[in-house]
Order: structure tokens, then sequence, then C-alpha cells
């Protein structure tokens, strides 16, 4: 009977033997890739990696850099002309853009500001002048019954929060400032109830301070589709965004975007189709539009 050959005698499926001579040995001084390109050019063999060679193969160089898609690119990095053309564009249709909210003092405009969170600037303009008819100052308010506050903002929602924002700011700014709204954004941001996008509010309408920008929904979702940036936290988003328009425009900017976001940007089904913006708008994550 003939003597069957090891390699026929070798169970299927069973990984081929690699000669010894094609197996890895670390050798000081020499490549460790030569061994394996031995063990790949024998035929049947399965190729042997050091561990160490797997190692520096990461994914990435084992394939042809992926060339990043048009809208990916322009999301990481906005092109200034472009985001000029976007800025020029909305100055032009929104020649007007002010502070929606109703107010005759910076105090006022703190107080409408924090009820404005989750609620329109329609439904805080209609609350508020009862509101500071009856509360004139800092102290007024510092001091009000929760329960008599409560029932005078109960139509913003959230109105026990922000009775109580409104009364511990308040009561900080007597304590501290004699009743006056500070001028700066640590000074703001430091009393209670008053966050970053209150503050920005406050300097930039009331004072004329361009402190930030401030970033509410319409912001946030504008900033994306217009590829501004790629952040979805509020206070990143801004700092991603003070870099790219001027100093001078932030509040404006701000007013811009949020009446963009009414008037044709909205969260559901933009109307890309009449919006002055769209030749110079990548259209960052939007599906549906008109
Ligand atoms: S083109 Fe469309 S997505 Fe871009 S800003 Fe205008 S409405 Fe929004």
């Amino acid at each position: 009977m003939p003597r069957k050959s090891p390699r026929s005698r070798r169970k299927a499926g069973t990984p081929p033997r690699v000669p010894s001579a094609a197996r890895v040995r670390s050798a000081p001084g020499k490549s460790r890739a030569r061994p394996a390109r031995a063990a790949r050019s024998m035929k049947g063999a399965r190729p042997v990696v050091p561990a160490r060679s797997r190692a520096r193969r990461p994914a990435q160089r084992l394939r042809p850099a992926a060339a990043p898609g048009p809208r990916r690119a322009r999301a990481a990095t906005p092109d200034p002309v472009r985001v000029r053309a976007v800025l020029e564009q909305l100055r032009e249709a929104y020649p007007d853009a002010r502070c929606a909210l109703h107010f005759a003092t910076p105090l006022q405009l703190l107080i409408a500001t924090i009820l404005s969170a989750q609620c329109t600037d329609e439904r805080v303009n209609i609350v508020t002048p009862a509101l500071f008819a009856r509360y004139p100052d800092a102290a007024a308010f510092a001091n009000a019954t929760p329960a008599e506050l409560e029932r005078l903002i109960h139509s913003t929602g959230f109105f026990r929060q922000k009775a109580k924002s409104i009364r511990d700011s308040c009561a900080d700014l007597v304590a501290r400032y004699g009743g006056e709204v500070p001028r700066t954004i640590d000074e703001l941001t430091a009393l209670r109830g008053v966050g970053r996008k209150t503050a920005n509010v406050v300097l930039g309408n009331a004072y004329g301070i361009a402190s930030g920008i401030v970033v509410d929904t319409h912001v946030a979702r504008l900033a994306a589709r217009l590829g501004f940036t790629r952040e979805t936290d509020p206070v990143k988003i801004e700092m991603a965004l003070m870099p790219l328009v001027p100093r001078e425009q932030w509040t404006l900017f701000s007013h811009w975007l949020i009446l963009h976001g009414r008037a044709a940007c909205n969260a559901r089904k933009p109307r890309c189709s009449m919006c002055p913006l769209s030749p110079h708008c990548p259209k960052i994550g939007v599906t549906l539009s008109q």
C-alpha cells in the first residue's frame, strides 16, 4: 500500500502547519516582517504575523485614506467665506432683529429671561406687565411670597422652579450688588438661578455688552444645519460659534438665528426651497424639507 504524503493525511479543516523556518522568531536588530512574508508566500500556509507587527497596523493604514464627504468637511471646518455669506444674508433678511422680550430695566430683562425658559416670548410678555407692577425692584422680588409669585407666573410653566430662581437671584442681587444687576458674565452666572444663556441675554440686550452668544434651541439647531459646529452641548456650541462671528454681531447673530428658525428653518420641515441661506447651507441632518 502506497504511503500517503503528510499533506494528504491531514484532516479536513485542520490548519496547515507552518514550517519551522517560516515561523517568526525574535531576532534582535532584524525586521520581523520578513518571516511573516515568507509564511504568506508558502502555498497553503496561514500567514503568521507577530503580535508587535499586528499592533503597528491600525485599521486605517490598511485602507486608503477616506476622503471626507463634502457635508462632513464643511461641518468640521466652516469656510470663513461661507460663514460671512450666511451672516450677510441673515443681516439682510432680519434688519430689525432685536430682543423679543419686553423690558425697561436690566432687572426686568433678567426676570423675563428666567420666565422665557420652555415658554414663548409672547406668553412672557403677557405675564410681565402685572409682575413688574407688583414687584418694582430686586428687593420686592426677593421678599415675594412664593405662592403669590407662583400664581402670577403660573402660565409660563415650571412656575415653582422659576419662582425660586427669581427669588434666589434677586436675594443675591440685594445682598451683593445693592439690588443692581452686575455687568460681567462671571458675576451674573454666580447668581443663583442664572445660567450662561440668561447672563448673555441680559448683558447683550440690556447693557450692549458682547459677552457671548445666546444658544437656545433655534440657535443650536441652525448652527448644526449650517455646518458651523457638530457640538450638541449649548456651552460648547457657543464656544464654537464665537470665533466664527464678529464680536460686534454676537447679540444680533442669536436674534437672527432665532428669527430664521421660526420663519424658515423650523425643526420638523425646514423651508429650504425659499430660504435665502440655501446656496450657502450644507443642510446637515436635514432629511425632509419643503
Ligand atoms: S437651507 Fe434649509 S436647513 Fe439651511 S438654513 Fe435654510 S431652511 Fe435651514
